[in-house]
C-alpha cells in the first residue's frame, strides 16, 4: 500500500494512491474515456503568470484532467453543412467535471472546483482563463497533434477535455511517452505532396509545419485567427450588430440583419446550437487517429467490448 500522506480538510489520513483510484475511476464511470493527473510544477512551468491554477484555486494542490469521446462514426460521414451544426461533445466532459468536484469533497472533504474551461474576461475572447490542453497533455490522456495542437490519443483518437482543482493531494501521471501524429500514411502524404491531410484539406489554410527524417513533427503552425473567423461564430455577433448600427437606413439594416449567413446565426443563438462554437471539423474529419483509432466512436467501443467479451467466453 502506498504511503499514507495527503490529508483532507477534516484531518482524517487519506491514502493518495486509493484516492487517485477513486477520483479516476468516478470520471470513466459517470462517461469520459481517459483520465490523469497532471503534475502542478510542470504545469507551472508552462503556463504563464495569471494563467496557473494556483491563480484561480490559492491552495490547489492537484489537477485532474479527463476527455470524454468526441463525434460518434455516422458524423464523419455528413457534409460539412451538416457537421455545421453538430457542435461538440464538450459539455458532457464538463459535467462529468462538475460532478466530480462534488464527489471529491462529499468523499475526502478537500475543496474542489471545476475548472472553469471560459475565457479571461480581463483578456479578450482568445485568452483562456486556463488551458485544458495542457492540464490533458501532462495528465497523459492527449498528445499535441500537427492539426493546431489539437490533442490526439493513440486510442481514443480525437476527445474534448475538463479540468478539476483539488486541494486533495493525488500522485501526478506523465505525458504520453510517444505521440501518434503524424500517422504513417500522413509521413507519407506529406513527403509525396508537402503537406499532412489536416493541412491539406483545412478549407481556410491555417495549418503548416514539418516532418523530420524520424517521422517526427519538427514544426507546427496555426493561424488561429483563420480557424476562428470560419468556425467560432461567436465572434461574428458583434460584427453583424456592428454593421446593422452603421447602416445608412431601415431598409438597410434590414439586409444585415436578414442576410442569409446572419439568419443562420440568429437560427443557432435561438435553438442554442453548439455549433456556435464548433470548428468546421475538416482537420479531423480527414485524420486517421481522430477518425480510425480503435476505440475512435462507440461503432468501434462497442466492437472492442463484444471482442474482449468473446475472448474471455462470457459472450
Ligand atoms: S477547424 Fe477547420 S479551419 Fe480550423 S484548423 Fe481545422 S480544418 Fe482548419
Ligand atoms: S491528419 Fe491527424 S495524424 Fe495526420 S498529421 Fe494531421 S493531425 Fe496528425
Amino acid at each position: 500500500m502506498a504511503q499514507a500522506g495527503a490529508s483532507g480538510r477534516r484531518g482524517q489520513s487519506i491514502d493518495p494512491h486509493e484516492a487517485k483510484e477513486a477520483v479516476l475511476g468516478y470520471c470513466l464511470k459517470k462517461g469520459a474515456l481517459a483520465a490523469g493527473v497532471a503534475d502542478l510544477d510542470a504545469i507551472n512551468r508552462i503556463a504563464p503568470p495569471g494563467h496557473r491554477p494556483a491563480d484561480l484555486m490559492p491552495r490547489v494542490k492537484s489537477v485532474i484532467a479527463l476527455g470524454v469521446g468526441g463525434q460518434t462514426q455516422g458524423a464523419w460521414t455528413v457534409p460539412a453543412k451538416a457537421m455545421a451544426y453538430f457542435g461538440s461533445t464538450e459539455t458532457r466532459a464538463y459535467t462529468v467535471a462538475y460532478g466530480l468536484s462534488f464527489f471529491i469533497e462529499n468523499r475526502f472533504k478537500a475543496r474542489s472546483i471545476y475548472c472553469p474551461p471560459d475565457l479571461d474576461n480581463e483578456e479578450g475572447p482568445r485568452v483562456p482563463l486556463q488551458s485544458l490542453k495542457l492540464h490533458a497533455e501532462l495528465a497523459g490522456i492527449g498528445a499535441r497533434s500537427l492539426a493546431g495542437d489539437i490533442l490526439l490519443h493513440p486510442e481514443f483518437g480525437y476527445m474534448y477535455f475538463a479540468s478539476v482543482f483539488t486541494e486533495l493531494e493525488l500522485p501526478p501521471d506523465e505525458p504520453m511517452q510517444t505521440n501518434p501524429c503524424p500517422a504513417p500514411s500522413c509521413v507519407d502524404l506529406f513527403r509525396k505532396q508537402g503537406q499532412t491531410p489536416c493541412m491539406k484539406f483545412c478549407p481556410a489554410q491555417c495549418l503548416s509545419g514539418d516532418i523530420d527524417e524520424h517521422g517526427q513533427q519538427a514544426a507546427m503552425h496555426y493561424e488561429m485567427s483563420k480557424c476562428a473567423e470560419l468556425s467560432e461564430q461567436y465572434e461574428a455577433l458583434p460584427r453583424i450588430l456592428s454593421a446593422a448600427m452603421a447602416a445608412e437606413d431601415a431598409a438597410a439594416r434590414e439586409d444585415v440583419l436578414s442576410d442569409v449567413d446572419n439568419s443562420m446565426f440568429w437560427y443557432k443563438m435561438s435553438v442554442g446550437s453548439g455549433g456556435l462554437l464548433a470548428q468546421c471539423f475538416e482537420c479531423m474529419r480527414v485524420c486517421p487517429i481522430a477518425t480510425r483509432s480503435p476505440l475512435a466512436d462507440p461503432i468501434r467501443r462497442a466492437e472492442a467490448r463484444e471482442a474482449a467479451a468473446n475472448q474471455d467466453g462470457t459472450a
